[in-house]
C-alpha cells in the first residue's frame, strides 16, 4: 500500500470519487437541458456508472481496482469529448489530472503503474496528433444564444483540473501528514513501553546493559563501577504462602525502594525476582557520597524491615545480593555473570547479605568482602 495509512488512502480516494460522480451528474443534466444533447448525456451517464462502481470498490477496500476503474472512466471519456468537441475545450487536460492521480494510488512505484501512466501520456499525445494536428473531430459546435461555448468549456475544464489536482494533492498531503504523525507517536508509546517492565515500570535488562555501555564514551579517571544483582529469598514460598497478587507487591516494593536508593536509571528489573544495579563511585565525591555497597546494605537492611501486611498480619522477607566492582566499563560487562556467582554464594552460604567482588584492571580479584 506504499507509505500511506490505508484508510486514509481510501478516505482520499472516497472523496475523488464522489467529487467526480457530482461534476458527472451536472455534466448529464447540461447536456439534456441546456444542449439537448443526448448521445453525450449517455457517454457522461456511462462514465458515472464506472464511478459508481468504483465507490462500491473501493467500499469494500479494494484501491487498485477502484484506481483502474477511475483511470479507464475518464481516459475513454476524455478521447470521446476531445474527439466529438475537438482540441479548443479542454478535455484534454483531465488526462493531466490522471496521470498526477498515478503519483498516489496503489500502483506507485510498480511496473504496472508506470506503465499506465506512460500510456496516458501516449494517449494525450494522440489525441494532440489527431484532434489538433490532423484536426479530426470537433464534429459538434455548442452554441448557445448564439454564443460559441468553446472557451467557456475550456475555462471550466483547465478549473476542473487544477482543482481536482489541488483537492487530491491537498488531501494526501494532510492524510500523509496525518499519518506520519500518529506512526510518531505510536512508536514513542511502543518504544518506551518496550523498555520497561510492565510490573514495576523498572527499565528491562537490555535498556540497563545499553545505557550501561554508552557510558563508556564519557569516562573519568578515578571512577569504579558497581554491578549487583539483588534476588528475593525464598521468593517462591512467597508466592505459594500467600499468592501471585502479595508476591507482585513484594516484587513493586523492592523495585520503589531500589528506585528511591539508587535513582530509575541505574536499577533494572533483570527478570523474575532479580534486579540489577549498576552504580559509579568517585574517589572524589567519597568523602559526602554514600559508597555504593553501604547503599547495597542499607537496601537489604530497609527491606528486610519492611513488614508486608496481609489479613492485618506483617510478614517479612529477605533479599540475597551479589556484587562486582571494576574500574572500566568493559570489565563490568564482561564479569557481570560474575555477580551471578557472588549471588549463588551468598544464597548457598545462608542468604540475606552481600557477597562482593573487586577487579584489578587486569581482571584479577582485589578482595572479599
Ligand atoms: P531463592 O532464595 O533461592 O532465590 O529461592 P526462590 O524461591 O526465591 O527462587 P526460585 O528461583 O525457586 O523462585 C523464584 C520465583 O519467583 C518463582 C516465580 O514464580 C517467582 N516469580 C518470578 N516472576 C514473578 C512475578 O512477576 N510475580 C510473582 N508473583 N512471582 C514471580
Ligand atoms: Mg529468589
Ligand atoms: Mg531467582
Amino acid at each position: 500500500m506504499g507509505y500511506m495509512g490505508i484508510s486514509n488512502m481510501h478516505k482520499a480516494m472516497k472523496n475523488i470519487i464522489v467529487c467526480c460522480l457530482f461534476l458527472n451528474i451536472f455534466q448529464i443534466f447540461v447536456f439534456l437541458t441546456v444542449f439537448f444533447i443526448v448521445d453525450i448525456a449517455i457517454v457522461y451517464l456511462f462514465t458515472s456508472l464506472f464511478f459508481i462502481n468504483a465507490y462500491y470498490v473501493i467500499k469494500r477496500q479494494n484501491t487498485s481496482i477502484a484506481v483502474a476503474l477511475i483511470h479507464i472512466a475518464i481516459c475513454l471519456n476524455t478521447i470521446y469529448m476531445t474527439f466529438v468537441f475537438g482540441w479548443e475545450y479542454g478535455f484534454e487536460y483531465h488526462i493531466v489530472f490522471l496521470i498526477c492521480f498515478y503519483y498516489v494510488n496503489s500502483f506507485r512505484s510498480s511496473v504496472a503503474g508506470y506503465a499506465l501512466a506512460i500510456g496516458e501520456g501516449l494517449v494525450y499525445l494522440g489525441l494532440f496528433y489527431f484532434v489538433k494536428i490532423c484536426g479530426y473531430g470537433g464534429v459538434e459546435e455548442l452554441v448557445i444564444h448564439d454564443i460559441v461555448l468553446k472557451d467557456v468549456y475550456y475555462m471550466a475544464n483547465c478549473l476542473f483540473v487544477v482543482f481536482m489536482t489541488f483537492i487530491f494533492t491537498y488531501m494526501v498531503a494532510s492524510n500523509y501528514t496525518t499519518f506520519i504523525l500518529e506512526q510518531e507517536k505510536q512508536n514513542e508509546l511502543l518504544e518506551k513501553t518496550i523498555q520497561k517492565d510492565p510490573l514495576t515500570n523498572l527499565n528491562n535488562r537490555a535498556i540497563f546493559v545499553s545505557q550501561i555501555k554508552l557510558l563508556k564514551d564519557n569516562l573519568h579517571k578515578d571512577e569504579k563501577f558497581y554491578f549487583a544483582m539483588a534476588d528475593i529469598d525464598f521468593f517462591k514460598q512467597v508466592n505459594d504462602k500467600y499468592g501471585h497478587t502479595i508476591g507482585d507487591e513484594v516484587l513493586k516494593k523492592l523495585a520503589n525502594m531500589l528506585e528511591d536508593i539508587f535513582g530509575k536509571q541505574n536499577v533494572c528489573r533483570w527478570g523474575g525476582e532479580e534486579f540489577g544495579i549498576f552504580g559509579v563511585e568517585r574517589k572524589s565525591d567519597l568523602v559526602d557520597n554514600f559508597g555504593f555497597i553501604k547503599k547495597l546494605d542499607y537496601l537489604k537492611t530497609e527491606f528486610g524491615n519492611y513488614g508486608f501486611m496481609v489479613d492485618g498480619c506483617a510478614f517479612y522477607s529477605s533479599i540475597s545480593i551479589g556484587c562486582i566492582s571494576a574500574y572500566d566499563i568493559d570489565n563490568i560487562l564482561l564479569k557481570m555473570d560474575k555477580a551471578d556467582e557472588c549471588l549463588y554464594e551468598a544464597k548457598n552460604t545462608g542468604r540475606n547479605k552481600i557477597i562482593y567482588k573487586s577487579y584489578w584492571l587486569d581482571g584479577s580479584v582485589d578482595k572479599k568482602t
